[in-house]
Order: C-alpha cells, then sequence, then structure tokens
C-alpha cells in the first residue's frame, strides 16, 4: 500500500513528489501526459531560467529531478476512478493501486460540453456522476456521452440502473466495448427540454432521453472529487482548506484544480504545502 498516490505529473504533482520523496515516504505519481504545459512553447516568467523554455522541456526536468530522488513515476497512464475513504483504491488504464492517502493535481478542469442547451440543463437530467445520481434514473432511458475508457467505467455504473442505455460519442470514435448497447456517433446539435432533459438532437435524428450522464475525455480532479462527495464550486474548482484537504480525509488537491492563479510559480508553491500538510497527516493515522 502506498502513502500517497498523486494523480497528475504537472508541477503540483511534480513538486509535491519531491518533498514527500525526500520525506522518505512510499509515493507514486501517476501522469496521463504533460498537462497544461505540453502546449507551451514559451516560458519566461517562471524563476531560475535566463532563456525562455517550453513546457516539455520545464515538465520532464521535473520528471528527470524526481526521477533521480527515486520518485516512482507511471507515464501515459490515466486514472479513471478513486474509490473508498481512506485507504483508497485507484483503478488505470494501467492496473490498479491502494494508498492511505490521494493528491489530486490533474490542472485545469476539463471544459464545459459546447452544445446547445448545456448550461440550462445542467442539473435538470445533465449528470456528471452516475455513482451519484444513477439511482434517479432506475429504469429509464439514460445516455453517456463518451467514447473512451472513462465513458466505459461509467457505463458499468449505469448498467446497475437501467437497461436502457445509449452510447454518444459526439463525433469521436469509440475505443472500447459497449456492451450490447446502441451507439450513436454522430456529434450532438442540441440537448432539449425546458424543465428537464427530455433528449438529445443530432443532425440526422432526435433521442428521448430521462438523463444524460457526461464522461468525456479524461476525468479530471473534480470528476473525481464529485464522485467521492469532495466539495466543488460552481467554477468546477475543488475547495480545500488551508491545509489543501478536501473534506473528505485523506484526500487532498492543489494547483490548477483548486483555482487561483493559474501559474507554474502557484502550482509548485500548492504541491510543496500539500506535502507538508500530507505528511503530517501520516503521521496521525500511522502512530
Ligand atoms: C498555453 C498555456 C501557456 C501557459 N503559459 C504559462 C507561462 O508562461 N507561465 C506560467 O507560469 N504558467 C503558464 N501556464 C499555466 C501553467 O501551465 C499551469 O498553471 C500549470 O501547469 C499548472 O500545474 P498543475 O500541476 O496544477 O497542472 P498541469 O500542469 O496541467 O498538470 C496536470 C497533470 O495531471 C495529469 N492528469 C490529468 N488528468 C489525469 C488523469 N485522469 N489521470 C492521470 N493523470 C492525469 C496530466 O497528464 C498532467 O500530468 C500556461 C498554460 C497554458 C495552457
Amino acid at each position: 500500500m502506498y502513502d500517497v498516490l498523486i494523480v497528475g505529473g504537472g508541477p503540483a504533482g511534480i513538486s509535491a513528489a519531491v518533498y514527500l520523496q525526500r520525506f522518505k515516504r512510499n509515493i507514486i505519481v501517476i501522469a496521463k501526459d504533460h498537462g497544461a504545459l505540453g502546449s507551451t512553447t514559451h516560458i519566461e516568467n517562471y524563476y531560475g531560467f535566463e532563456n525562455p523554455i517550453t513546457g516539455k522541456e520545464l515538465v520532464e526536468a521535473g520528471f528527470a529531478q524526481a526521477r533521480r530522488l527515486g520518485v516512482n513515476i507511471h507515464e501515459n497512464e490515466e486514472v479513471l476512478s478513486i474509490n473508498g475513504s481512506g485507504p483508497f483504491n485507484i483503478k488505470t488504464n494501467g492496473g490498479e493501486y491502494l494508498t492511505k492517502t490521494v493528491l489530486l493535481t490533474t490542472g485545469m478542469n476539463r471544459p464545459n460540453l459546447r452544445v446547445k442547451g448545456f448550461t440550462t440543463l445542467q442539473g435538470k437530467g445533465i449528470s456528471f456522476c452516475g455513482i451519484c445520481d444513477g439511482f434517479l434514473y432506475r429504469n429509464k432511458k439514460i445516455g453517456i456521452l463518451g467514447a473512451g475508457d472513462f465513458m466505459a467505467e461509467e457505463l458499468e455504473v449505469l448498467r446497475n440502473f437501467s437497461n436502457n442505455l445509449t452510447v454518444f460519442t459526439n463525433g469521436e470514435s469509440l475505443s472500447v466495448s459497449t456492451h450490447e448497447y446502441p451507439v450513436v456517433t454522430e456529434p450532438l446539435v442540441e440537448l432539449l427540454g425546458v424543465d428537464s432533459l427530455t433528449g438529445v438532437k443530432t443532425q440526422a435524428k432526435t433521442y428521448d432521453l430521462d438523463a444524460l450522464f457526461i464522461a468525456a475525455g479524461t476525468p479530471s480532479a473534480s470528476d473525481f472529487a464529485v464522485r467521492m462527495g469532495a466539495f466543488v464550486n460552481q467554477k468546477n474548482e475543488i475547495e480545500v482548506d488551508p491545509n489543501f484537504s478536501t473534506n473528505i480525509a485523506g484526500l487532498y488537491a492543489a494547483g490548477d484544480c483548486i483555482g487561483g492563479l493559474l501559474q507554474i510559480s502557484k502550482a509548485v508553491s500548492d504541491g510543496a504545502q500539500a506535502a507538508l500538510a500530507i505528511n503530517k497527516y501520516l503521521k496521525t493515522i500511522t502512530s
């Protein structure tokens, strides 16, 4: 069992990893890709570099620094679900892990769906959490939006509540099995309903639905937080106390996913502070 599993290998995750490793904690970092810095070509406001550097250079330097200290980093691995309440069970597309604490550092939460009707119908038949809301739609017509592992994970949850399921990939190519359930690949053009969702529309057809569960792309920190009952504000930022702890004991968050200044320096600082707080917390649960 790990002491800390860090979801994300950006400035917040790697900064926390460096501190926790030096505290001799048994840790692992799981990082899907280079995060926000993967698309950054010109950084000149971060301390210590005379000339501009690329995001890729900075991420790779961070990985090399952490690995030199002995940090175990699983690159190109995606966390799909987090369950339990300490120990936590983490499922990825590469395996399963047990850990005493989790630090979420997955960067900015994913953008909202840009389809007409999405904003007005959120919470009125549009849900981001099968475990939270699936029972409300028992034996009803349920749509799931997504095309990859995250969608497949949500599908497994929703199958417990209804057999009337349709997968909407919204133009993406499907990369996982959907069992026997129908799949609509055309992009959605509108979500229908006034007081609550009544259906979705593609260019070609309208589909009646009682609920649409969104599980597109990669789950972000707020997706995990919502499923675990951690507080998330209206801007989709995870709410933490001054120790970077969520309202769930053992679940921490840092960096862009908690909002504030969306900059490398702040993410690095968050990671360091979260590491100190987690180390302190681990002493209380192991003593
Ligand atoms: C185009 C652009 C330019 C920018 N330029 C600057 C700049 O010049 N200076 C500056 O200070 N800041 C800049 N920023 C902001 C800066 O990149 C972020 O503030 C910083 O990277 C946040 O760090 P983080 O660790 O919180 O998240 P990120 O750096 O986004 O890291 C998130 C990590 O989480 C991982 N992840 C996400 N979901 C999962 C999952 N489900 N499973 C596993 N891993 C997951 C990602 O792969 C990544 O490793 C820029 C951002 C962008 C987008």
